[in-house]
């Protein structure tokens, strides 16, 4: 504990400054999985995960609902102990050292924490007295973290009185308040609106460049994926890519030339057809052909050409996080979610969780 009520004057201690990396003379990865597996009951949330977040990089788990993200957060943040596989955070063991690995994280959850009957300051100080700290060091602590998220001026505020952006900004101060290594956040834009959303992921860079934290945030969000430096992209609880968001587009390599036709039989037909003019396999997505081309454009007026009256309407785009999931699965990325989860039911879902919404 004694760590906990003397943080350094910097933010935020480096990843991997802790006893057993001392010990070893070797600095952990901050977190590390080796075949992590969780199955509720007979469902397998989490099929053998493994792979190693550097340390202060943004880290994104991308997936659509239901692929096992808040599963995996739950594990880190040692709320759930796994059904197969291990996970370390900055070296210890999320299962048998759970105190240790609660020492080195901040958690900002789903969820809203933040109690909106007190201040922000409120907040903030029963969150330090949950982890030892207390008196001046802690006072100082809360400006700190408070100035970090430029929320000082509101400190004396109660919460409910804050805008849904500020409301998670004040999560953010909590999450960080003992001074982590490591900062898990899951899914931590949802609500939040394209300028809070903006902000949000200002603060992290913040968090990474100055303080040297290491951030692992969760999304389904293919744009905000975007902003990370490295992702692993998650199907059904199984690691289908991992990489920088432009290093898995390139991986992809040409144009991705998107044919409408009238319907799905039509759409068969077509793939059908434009087999024998690709390298790569058409792919039958719904009413649609999708196909990898080196020269899109090219191609494409050949194609009109070639089978007049059988398109309805055609894109051309460079490769997306998205197609890199088509690549990995065979399938959309909302597709995974079951009838009940299309596109326009996974927005509503998003848009509900009343917690985070900007006040009307
Ligand atoms: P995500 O956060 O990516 O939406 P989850 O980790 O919440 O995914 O869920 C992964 C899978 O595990 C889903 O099939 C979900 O239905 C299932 N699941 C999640 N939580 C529970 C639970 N407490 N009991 C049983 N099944 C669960
Ligand atoms: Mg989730």
């Amino acid at each position: 504990m004694s760590t906990l009520s003397t943080p350094s004057s910097t933010l935020l201690p480096t990843p991997g400054d802790d006893s057993l990396s001392r010990a070893s003379g070797q600095t952990p990865s901050p977190i590390e999985l080796k075949g992590l597996s969780h199955s509720y009951g007979t469902r397998k949330a989490l099929d053998d995960l493994s792979f190693s977040v550097q340390p202060g990089e943004i880290f994104g788990l991308l997936g659509p609902n239901g692929s096992g993200k808040t599963t995996l957060f739950r594990i880190l943040s040692t709320l759930m102990i796994p059904t197969g596989g291990a996970a370390r955070i900055a070296g210890f063991d999320v299962a048998t050292q759970a105190s240790a690995v609660r020492l080195q994280t901040g958690i900002v959850f789903q969820a809203r924490s933040i109690d909106l009957k007190l201040t922000v300051r409120e907040n903030l100080m029963h969150q330090g007295h949950l982890y030892g700290m207390s008196g001046q060091v802690l006072r100082r602590r809360i400006d700190e973290v408070l100035g970090r998220v430029l929320l000082l001026d509101r400190a004396g505020d109660f919460v409910e009185t804050l805008s849904g952006g500020m409301q998670r900004r004040v999560e953010l101060a909590k999450g960080l308040i003992h001074a982590p290594a490591v900062l898990l956040l899951d899914e931590p834009s949802t609500g939040l609106d394209p300028g809070a959303r903006r902000d949000l992921w200002q603060y992290l860079r913040t968090l990474r460049d100055e303080d040297g934290v290491t951030v692992l945030v969760t999304t389904h969000l293919m744009e905000e994926a975007e902003h990370c430096d490295r992702l692993a992209i998650l199907s059904a609880g199984r690691l289908v890519a991992l990489g920088a968001p432009l290093a898995l587009r390139e991986q992809i390599g040409g144009d991705i030339v998107t044919f409408d036709t009238r319907g799905p039989a039509e759409a068969q037909a077509l793939a059908l057809r434009l087999a024998a003019y690709t390298e790569s396999e058409p792919r039958v997505l719904g009413a649609s052909v999708r196909v990898e081309h080196s020269e899109g454009h090219r191609f494409v007026t050949a194609m009109v050409e070639a089978f007049p009256g059988q398109i309805e309407g055609i894109r051309v785009q460079k490769p997306s996080l998205e197609d890199v999931f088509i690549e990995s699965t065979g399938h959309r990325f909302w597709q995974e979610q079951g009838p009940e989860a299309e596109p326009d039911a996974h927005t509503r879902e998003t848009e509900s969780h009343e917690g985070f919404r900007e006040p009307l």
